[in-house]
C-alpha cells in the first residue's frame, strides 16, 4: 500500500547570519547588508564585510525592482517538487541599487519566451510556511497573478 503526497518545497536552513533576511521576508521587504564602512551593499549575508573587512554592517531595505542580467529555463525537475512547474525560468537579477548587485531567483508570471536580458523585473513574494517567504520576481509593472504555491 502506497500514501501518496505532494513533494515538499526545498526551503532554505534559517541560522543566526540569514535571519535578518527571512524576518524581512516574512514582512515582503527584501534586506541586504549594508557596509557602514565602504557604503555598499552585500548579499549573501556574513559576519564580515568582503570588500573592506569592516563588521559594521546592518540590514537596510531595497525596493525589489532591478533588471534581468542573465536567465536559464529549467527543463528538468532536480527535486520532486518541480516537476509540476516545469519549464521555469531561473533569473539573476542586477538589482537597481547598485552595480554588480545581484540576486539569484525564480522568474514567475512570465513564460520562458517572454523573458530577455535587460527586462526590468520587481520582486514578488510567495508565502510558503509561517516562517518562510520566498522572494521571486515577475516582469515590472505586470498585474499581480496569484503567485503558485
Ligand atoms: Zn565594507
Amino acid at each position: 500500500m502506497t500514501t501518496e503526497t505532494a513533494p515538499v518545497r526545498p526551503l532554505p536552513l534559517i541560522d543566526d547570519e540569514t535571519r535578518f533576511f527571512w524576518d524581512g521576508t516574512r514582512e515582503h521587504r527584501l534586506l541586504m547588508q549594508y557596509c557602514a564602512d565602504c557604503k555598499r551593499y552585500h548579499h549573501y549575508p556574513r559576519p564580515v564585510c568582503p570588500g573592506c573587512l569592516s563588521s559594521d554592517m546592518a540590514p537596510e531595505e531595497l525596493s525589489g525592482r532591478g533588471r534581468v542580467y542573465t536567465y536559464t529555463i529549467a527543463e528538468q525537475a532536480f527535486h520532486p517538487f518541480f516537476a509540476d512547474r516545469l519549464p521555469y525560468v531561473l533569473v539573476v537579477v542586477d538589482l537597481e541599487e547598485q552595480p554588480g548587485l545581484r540576486f539569484v531567483s525564480e522568474l514567475v508570471q512570465c513564460s520562458p519566451e517572454e523573458v530577455s536580458v535587460g527586462m526590468p523585473v520587481e520582486v514578488v513574494w510567495e508565502d510558503v510556511t509561517e516562517e518562510v517567504t520566498l522572494p521571486l520576481f515577475k516582469p515590472a509593472g505586470s498585474a499581480d497573478r496569484a503567485v503558485q504555491a
